[in-house]
């Protein structure tokens, strides 16, 4: 059975649906229109019970199936990025600085899809979660509703997740037990130094010089403390300091972020950073100040749950389109929190390149709606097969 054809009549209103979300993009904890509008169209479906402001702009539906039974979560998430899009479509963003990057649009719309559907034919037995996270990019939405209660108000065996991936082929499903994504921190350093005038050096501390050396420094934590077997990243994402051709300026900041999977390894990783950058600073003179926070923990899928996701997606996109993933991505996300506490499976979707061949979180990125029937099957038939009416 390919796509579900009741999900596949009403492809056009999900990409109505999912053009407008990615009209009105919105940042995490700040999704009150995109969520006021899931919770509305939730309740035209019939779903059973709405309940909104969970985990501040969180929603969770509830619906029953035609007799008692178990119950599964099905996870989208719905948060926008901090990003000036450059995509020129019609339906690009009206809101400045802030866009549907990461296809959260189409996630959202792909779980209304099959809200819908699974609302209209009920051919499950026990009950199906629908949860709209807010903030996964870098709020950490799904800690906070694990945190709320989610698995006590809402008792359920497993929950799942899916993310759109557009360097794997439309329509493919890949696959993958145990790590899937990494842990991930945020780190913010500031060098201190002692600002002065550019033909007086001597008479300062030139934080800049220091910053270069801390750059450079840092990339030696993964190629020579990190077991080569193992894996870790240091990136150094932003550096700003100074205004002036002729001016030392008294401080340079640079933020960056650190990835893992290994606990060892992100131990290694966070003491790497504080002793370079302090120690490099020291030996200039300056000073270091390091705001280092663990933001993610890894993203690790149950086998059992893993093969039960695999199993719904070859029902609907066939045998060859369901392929292993053979390696995790260093990309963190917060379903996480909720794999850590409850048996569950992450799925990539595969997207296709598009135009501009645009990765997830660039501006020319635009989720591919030529899945959203696929992704919606997928949830649907994921619900009838965990949870038979029969
Ligand atoms: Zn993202
Ligand atoms: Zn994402």
């Amino acid at each position: 059975m390919p796509i579900i054809n009741r999900i596949a009549d009403f492809h056009d209103d999900m990409t109505a649906w999912r053009r407008d979300f990615h009209e009105h993009p919105e940042i995490g904890f700040a999704e009150h229109r995109t969520s006021a509008l899931v919770a509305d169209r939730l309740r035209a479906f019939g779903v059973d019970e709405v309940v909104t402001g969970f985990a501040k702009t969180g929603v969770v539906g509830v619906l029953h199936g035609r007799a008692r039974g178990d119950a599964i979560g099905l996870r989208a998430d719905m948060a926008a990025l901090p990003i000036q899009e450059e995509t020129g479509l019609p339906y690009a963003t009206k809101t400045p600085a802030t866009m549907h990057a990461c296809g959260h649009d189409g996630h959202t719309t792909m779980l209304l899809g099959a809200a819908r559907y699974l609302a209209e034919t009920r051919n499950f037995a026990g009950t199906v979660y629908v949860i709209f996270q807010p903030a996964e990019e870098n709020g950490g939405g799904g800690q906070v509703m694990v945190d709320e209660g989610l698995f006590e108000k809402f008792p359920m065996r497993m929950v799942f997740g899916m993310h759109n991936w557009p360097i794997l082929p439309e329509g493919v499903f890949a696959w993958r037990h145990g790590p899937v994504m990494a842990a991930c921190s945020a780190f913010d350093i500031t060098v201190i130094g002692k600002g002065g005038h550019a033909a007086q050096p001597h008479t300062a501390v030139d934080p800049i010089v220091v910053a270069a050396h801390i750059v450079t420094g840092l990339q030696t934590i993964v190629a020579r403390n990190i077991e080569p077997a193992e894996t870790g990243v240091v990136t150094i994402g932003s550096i700003q300091g100074g205004h002036a051709h002729n001016v030392i300026p008294e401080s340079v900041r640079m933020t960056g972020t650190t990835r893992w999977f290994s606990p060892a390894v992100g131990d290694l990783l966070e003491a790497g950073v504080r002793r370079v950058a302090t120690g490099i600073a020291e030996s200039f003179g300056a000073r270091a100040e390091i705001d280092y926070r663990r933001t993610y923990i890894a993203t690790v899928n149950d086998p059992d749950a893993t093969d039960l996701a695999a199993a719904a997606a070859r029902t609907v996109a066939g045998e060859a389109r369901v392929v292993p993933m053979l390696k995790p991505t260093m990309g963190a996300e917060d379903f996480s929190f909720m794999l850590a506490a409850k048996q569950g499976s992450y799925i990539m979707l595969g997207g296709g390149r598009g135009p501009g061949d645009a990765m997830v979180h660039h501006p020319k990125y635009d989720f591919n709606d030529a899945i959203l029937p696929v992704g919606a099957s997928y949830w649907a038939t994921l619900a009838e097969q965990l949870l038979p009416a029969s």
